[in-house]
């Protein structure tokens, strides 16, 4: 097929990898000309395992190519366009869709012939019929606006997509559902589930999943509060929650606090949209608030160890990205410690095997950064 996969971040650019190495001929599109040039040139602005091969792969083998002019991106004439554009939160909690709205807009003027558009970004109930709303008013030609949310998790953001546990795809038309089933058939030959629904149910079921995983995750931080306080280990309590098959293993270790681009942005939307709707977002306001105060416990833990003294040592820290096997470090809890560390006076070192360089426009030289594990320990406290 001919696709056209609008916004080339984490999802955008994992998707039109994918696609393209499945066969399709795949055009990839974003406002950032800085990252069309560098993806053209054969880099990878961001660090997932299995994309920089993969990407260099298909845009040898000409199914793949980068542009910044929509009217290029369109005139390969794709029969499918997906958006994968940023939804950032605002500051009230709701998801930032402007980026998204201001696409449809010029997605609209710039068609020429009846296609698929899928929303791959995370986005409240009614978006899609928002978008629909948009292209009707500006052009009459069949545009069908279906809702196809991603699952894929950074780190394993390749395999995940390569093999879906499912594909959810939101369609108020069979036609349009068929050519997006049509599309992913080569990534469910192990049987997995291509699950067809209302547009609205499918734009529900990607907030409703993460908010469930973040709330395993609460809720395990809290348990391991609980253990602190009773002088009990929590990884005992986790093995013995975890072997419950009822139960199971994945999202329930304690930490530091979830972070990343997803779990605290799609909470904090789905309690929003919830309040809008006038519905009581008991257990998703807890799960937030309780995250918010697992991202204070290391720094609380290393008050209680060394007091008055935190302001003349010297830390290390290991692994600074929101988990391994990703540069990305949006709403990661080391961000929090390594501030409140240097609030206190502390000196700080750092190693990540991938998320020097975007820590570094953070913190430049406040902090010092280390190749190597090891030689960061050099001198630490
Ligand atoms: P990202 O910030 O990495 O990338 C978004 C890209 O969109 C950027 O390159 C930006 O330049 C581009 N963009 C912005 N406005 C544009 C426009 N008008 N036209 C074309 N491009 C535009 O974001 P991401 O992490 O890939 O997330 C994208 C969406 O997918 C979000 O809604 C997110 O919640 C969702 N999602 C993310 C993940 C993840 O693990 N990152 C997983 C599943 C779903």
């Amino acid at each position: 097929m001919r696709v056209t996969v609008a916004g080339s971040g984490y999802v955008g650019l994992v998707s039109s990898a994918c696609l393209a190495d499945s066969g399709n001929t795949v055009v990839g599109y974003d406002i950032d000309k800085a990252k069309v040039e560098m993806l053209n040139d054969g880099g990878c602005p961001i660090f997932e395992p299995g994309l920089a091969d993969m990407l260099g792969t298909n845009l040898k083998a000409g199914r793949l190519r980068f542009t910044s002019d929509l009217d290029d991106a369109l005139s390969a004439k794709p029969e499918l366009v997906f958006i994968a554009i940023g939804t950032p939160p605002m500051n009230d909690g709701s998801a930032d869709l402007s980026n998204i709205f201001d696409f449809a807009g010029q997605f609209a003027e710039h068609v020429k012939q009846p296609t698929v558009l899928a929303t791959k970004s995370t986005v409240p109930v009614g978006t899609g019929d928002k978008i629909d709303e948009i292209i009707r008013s500006r052009t009459q030609i069949k545009i069908d606006v279906v809702s196809n949310p991603e699952f894929l998790k950074e780190g394993s953001a390749v395999a995940d997509f390569l093999r879906p546990d499912r594909v959810v795809v939101g369609a108020e038309s069979d036609e349009a559902a068929q050519i997006i089933r049509e599309l992913h058939l080569p990534f469910v030959r192990n049987n997995r589930p291509i699950l067809i629904m209302g547009r609205r149910a499918s734009e529900m079921t990607k907030y409703a999943s993460n908010a469930f995983l973040a709330t395993r995750i609460s809720f395990i931080n809290e348990v391991a509060n609980l253990c602190d306080a009773c002088g009990v280990d929590v990884n005992e309590v986790r093995n013995g929650m975890g072997t419950d098959s009822r139960i199971g293993f994945q999202f329930l270790y304690p930490g530091a606090g979830y972070g990343g681009s997803c779990f605290p942005k799609d909470v904090r939307a789905l309690s929003y949209a919830a309040h809008q709707h006038n519905v009581l977002p008991r257990i998703l306001d807890a799960v937030h608030e309780v995250n918010q105060n697992q991202k204070q416990i290391l720094f609380r833990k290393i008050q209680d160890r060394f007091a008055a003294k935190v302001g003349q040592m010297t830390f290390a820290i290991w692994g600074v990205t929101f988990k391994p096997g990703t540069d990305d470090l949006r709403e990661a809890p080391a961000l929090i410690l390594i501030d409140q560390l240097l609030d206190a006076g502390a000196k700080v070192k750092t190693h990540d095997p991938v998320g020097m360089e975007n820590l570094k426009a953070i913190f430049s030289d406040r902090i010092s950064y280390h190749q190597g594990a090891y030689e960061a320990l050099e001198g630490a406290d």
